[in-house]
C-alpha cells in the first residue's frame, strides 16, 4: 500500500488547487485522485463546452428527479469528470459574488469566512488585468480576461439596458456587483483556463505530487473515527492508498456526499435500509442542496447577420475559424453567456438579488439540456441568485458507480417564485426597449400571450432548467445539520475534510466556480497552517 501525507479525492476546482497548494512544500507527499481522464481535445477551445455539456467522455451526465414544479420532468445535472472537473467543461464566466454572501457565512458561526477574510485568497488565485488593486490579485495561477464589448450585438444590448435603468459597472467582482458588464471570463489566448491548465499542468514536474486518472475513489478508510486513507480502483483494480496526516475530499456537490454515504458517514436509518455500516452518524450529508432554476427566455431576431445563430452557419462560420486561428477572438472564443447583468428585483435593496445573463444565439430545450436553434435570435436567462429551496443528494445503492438520486425542490420557497417571475419581467422590459427595435426582436418565450405572473409561472415550470451551479451538501457550521466546521474538518471524524462547492451552507450571487476555487485555495491554506 502506497502512503502519503495528504490525498485529495478530486482534481476538479477546488481539488487542483488544495493539490498544488499542498504540494508547494516538496517535503508534502500529495496523491491527487481523479475518477475522470486526464483531459479531452474539446476542454481547450471555449466553443468546445458545446460538444462537452452532454459527452460522457467528460461528464458526469447526471438529472434530477422529476418534481412537482419541474412538472415532472427530470433536469439535466452535467459535472466535469476530467482532470480540472467542471472547470474543465464550464461556461468560463467569473463570478465571484457579493461581499455580502461571505458575511452570510460567518454570521452563521463559520469563522474566518467573512469577506474581508476570504479576499485574499480570491486575489491570490486569479491573474487580471483589470479594476482596483483593492480587489483584484494579479499574479494568481489563474488568468480572467476581460472580452471588449466591440460587437454591435453586445453595445446594443448594453443600451437597451440603460434604457431600463441598469448601468455599466466595469467590474462586477470589485466593490459593487450591480449593473451590467461583458462577462469576465477564464479564457486566456482563446484557450479554456480550467484549474488542469492553470494549477496542475505547471507543476506536473513535482516530484511530491502523484496525479492517477481514471482512479474512481469507492471508499473512505476509517480506524474508528478517524480517517487513514482511500479505497479506489483503475480499470477495476482496487487499490488503497494511507494519508498520515489527512484525506481531503473535493469530489464536488454531488459525488462528495456520495462517496461520505458510501463509506457509512450519514444517515443512519438510509445507510441501514442501503446495507451500510453506520460508521458516523451525521445527519446533514447529502441535505441542503441548492441550485440556480433558470428559465431562458427565448428572443428571435429579425436583422440578419447579428446573432451567432446566423455567424456560425455557412461563409460566417468560415470567417469565425478564421478570426479564431489567426486572432484567437471571435464566437469560438467566447464565455457561455458573453453579457450578464446583477440587478435589484425592486428598489431599497442593499445589492443585487437577480441575474441575467445573455447568450448571443436562439437556444432550443432539449432532454440533454439546450441545443441551438437553426432560427436566429439570442437566448436570456434570468433568475434570483440566493434561492431558499432546498433539496437533497443520496445515494439509493451500495455502489459507487450508480448515480445519487438528485432533488432539488425547486420553487419550494415561495419568495424563489415570486423573484423568478419578477426576473423574467425584467428580461422582457430589456429586450423591448426603443434601442432593441431595429433588431426586430419577437418574444418566443415564454411568449407575449403569458401576461400574468401566473401563467410566467406556469411556463417557468415547464421549462426552467439549471444553470449548473449546485452547491451546500455538506454544509459548513455548527448547527446540527452542519456537515463541516468552520475548518472544513467533517464533524466527529479526525483526518477528514471537505472542501469544493459541496461546503457552501448558501449560494453565492452569481455562477459558482471562482467560489469554488477560493474555498480550494483557503482549505489548503487551513490545512498548512494546522499541521503539525
Ligand atoms: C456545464 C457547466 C457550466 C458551468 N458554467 C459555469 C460558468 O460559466 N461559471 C462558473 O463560475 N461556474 C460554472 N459552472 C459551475 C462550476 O464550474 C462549478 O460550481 C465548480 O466547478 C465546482 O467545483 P467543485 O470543485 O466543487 O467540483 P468539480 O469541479 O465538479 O470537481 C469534482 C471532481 O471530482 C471528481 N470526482 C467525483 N467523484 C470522484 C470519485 N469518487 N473519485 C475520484 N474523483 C471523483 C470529478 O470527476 C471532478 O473532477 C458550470 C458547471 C457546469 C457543469
Amino acid at each position: 500500500m502506497q502512503t502519503y501525507d495528504y490525498i485529495v479525492v478530486g482534481a476538479g476546482s477546488a481539488g487542483a488547487a488544495v493539490a498544488n497548494r499542498l504540494s508547494t512544500n516538496p517535503r508534502n507527499k500529495v496523491l491527487l485522485l481523479e475518477a475522470g481522464r486526464a483531459s479531452h481535445p474539446w476542454s481547450f477551445i471555449p466553443i468546445g463546452m458545446a460538444r462537452l455539456i452532454a459527452n460522457p467522455a467528460a461528464n458526469w451526465l447526471y438529472a434530477s428527479e422529476p418534481e412537482p414544479n419541474t412538472n415532472g420532468r427530470r433536469i439535466p445535472v452535467p459535472r466535469g469528470k476530467l482532470l480540472g472537473g467542471s472547470s474543465s467543461i464550464n461556461g468560463m464566466v467569473f463570478v465571484r459574488g457579493q461581499a455580502q454572501d461571505f458575511d452570510t457565512w460567518a454570521q452563521m458561526g463559520n469563522r474566518g469566512w467573512s469577506y474581508a477574510e476570504v479576499l485574499p485568497f480570491f486575489k491570490r488565485m486569479e491573474s487580471y488585468a483589470g479594476g482596483d488593486d483593492t480587489f483584484r490579485g494579479r499574479e494568481g495561477p489563474l488568468r480572467v480576461t476581460n472580452p471588449e464589448p466591440r460587437d454591435p450585438l453586445f453595445t446594443t444590448l448594453m443600451k437597451a439596458a440603460a434604457q431600463v435603468g441598469i448601468r455599466h459597472n466595469p467590474d462586477y467582482n470589485g466593490a459593487s456587483q450591480e449593473g451590467i458588464a461583458m462577462s469576465q471570463a477564464t479564457i486566456a489566448a482563446g484557450r479554456r483556463m480550467s484549474t488542469a491548465r492553470c494549477y496542475l499542468d505547471p507543476i506536473r514536474k513535482r516530484r511530491n505530487l502523484h496525479i492517477e486518472t481514471e482512479a474512481l475513489t469507492e471508499a473512505l478508510v476509517l480506524d474508528g473515527k478517524r480517517c487513514t486513507g482511500v479505497r479506489y480502483s483503475i480499470a477495476g483494480d482496487v487499490r488503497e492508498a494511507q494519508a498520515t496526516r489527512e484525506v481531503v475530499v473535493s469530489a464536488g456537490t454531488i459525488n462528495s456526499p456520495q462517496l461520505l454515504e458510501l463509506s457509512g458517514i450519514g444517515q443512519p436509518e438510509r445507510l441501514q435500509n442501503l446495507g451500510i455500516e453506520v460508521r458516523h452518524a451525521l445527519p446533514g450529508v447529502g441535505e441542503n442542496l441548492r441550485d440556480h432554476y433558470v428559465p431562458r427566455t427565448r428572443w428571435l431576431i429579425g436583422k440578419k447577420g447579428i446573432t451567432f445563430n446566423d455567424r456560425g452557419r455557412g461563409l460566417g462560420l468560415v470567417h469565425e475559424a478564421m478570426r479564431y486561428v489567426l486572432l484567437r477572438q471571435g464566437m469560438l472564443a467566447m464565455t457561455g453567456a458573453p453579457i450578464r447583468a446583477f440587478v435589484c428585483s425592486r428598489e431599497g435593496l442593499e445589492a443585487p438579488d437577480l441575474m441575467l445573463g445573455w447568450i448571443p444565439m436562439l437556444t432550443e430545450p432539449s432532454a440533454r439540456g439546450p441545443r441551438i436553434s437553426r432560427q436566429s435570435g439570442v437566448t436570456l436567462y434570468a433568475h434570483p441568485m440566493r434561492p431558499e429551496s432546498k433539496g437533497h443528494v443520496h445515494i439509493t445503492v451500495a455502489d459507487p458507480r450508480r448515480p445519487p438520486a438528485i432533488n432539488f425542490n425547486f420553487l419550494s420557497s415561495p419568495p424563489d417564485a415570486e423573484l423568478t417571475v419578477r426576473a423574467v419581467r425584467i428580461a422582457r422590459a430589456i429586450m423591448t426597449a426603443p434601442a432593441m427595435i431595429p433588431f426586430q426582436v419577437s418574444e418566443v418565450a415564454p411568449g407575449a400571450d403569458r401576461a400574468t405572473d401566473d401563467e410566467i409561472l406556469d411556463w417557468v415550470k415547464q421549462a426552467a432548467e439549471t444553470t449548473y451551479h449546485p452547491v451546500g451538501t455538506c454544509k459548513m457550521g455548527s448547527d446540527p445539520m452542519a456537515v463541516v466546521d468552520a475548518q472544513l474538518h467533517v464533524h466527529g471524524i479526525a483526518g477528514l475534510r471537505v472542501a469544493d462547492a459541496s461546503i457552501m451552507p448558501t449560494l453565492t450571487s452569481g455562477n459558482t466556480n471562482a467560489p469554488s476555487i477560493m474555498i480550494g485555495e483557503k482549505a489548503a491554506d487551513i490545512v498548512l497552517n494546522t499541521a503539525t
